[in-house]
């Protein structure tokens, strides 16, 4: 089913609703109202299944990774859920990343949002291209957690700021590889002898 044919139902109702107090349309409803109406539920609910909660900038997925929908435009066609494509699923550190700057405060710009949202999907397929691991996912053993930050000390700034991590890779491609193994290696054998 199509986003409107599941959402149309609930979208009639709302309209209803929003007559009775004289609202014209949905951008004339409060965001927050917005957010927390049945509507809103039903559209990530779609959006969720659509791109199966995968993050559309880190590829990120699974059950234990906080994920949103978010919002490329706010015209009334996308806050109505007769315009999927500007509604995607970003995992809750790549969301701040583009609703954000890095010391924190929130962009509001739209077409500056979507750059950056653009941007960072660019960042990540480049990363991916040049081998750079990314450790996003949440199902990890003990073990593989204790690696996967030995490896790859940056991924704090990852979540900060993707293109300094891809920087510092490209600057040290190569003693950042060995570092990995070497590491790697010594927790395992660490871990088997324990
Ligand atoms: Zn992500």
């Amino acid at each position: 089913m199509t986003l409107i044919e599941t959402v149309q139902p609930t979208l009639d109702k709302v309209y209803k609703r929003l007559a009775k107090e004289g609202l014209r349309d949905l951008t004339l409803l409060e965001y927050d109202r917005y957010l927390n109406a049945s509507l809103w539920g039903k559209i990530k609910k779609w959006v969720f299944e659509r791109d199966q909660r995968t993050c559309k900038i880190c590829t990120a997925n699974g059950k234990r990774i906080e994920m949103d929908v978010h919002h490329r435009s706010y015209d009334l066609e996308v806050l109505e859920g007769k315009n999927e494509k500007m509604l995607v699923t970003l995992c809750r550190r790549c969301h701040n990343l583009v609703e954000k700057y890095p010391d924190g405060r929130k962009r509001y710009d739209l077409d500056e949002k979507d750059f950056e949202y653009l941007r960072l999907i660019d960042v990540h397929s480049i990363m991916l291209k040049e081998g750079i691991p990314l450790r996003l996912e949440s199902k990890v053993t003990k073990q593989y957690q204790q690696i996967s930050l030995l490896h790859d000390p940056r991924e704090a700034l990852l979540f900060r700021t993707l293109d300094s991590c891809l920087e510092e890779y490209q600057r040290f491609p190569i003693s950042s590889y060995f570092v990995g193994i070497f590491l790697t290696l010594l927790i395992n054998s660490y871990t088997y002898r324990n």
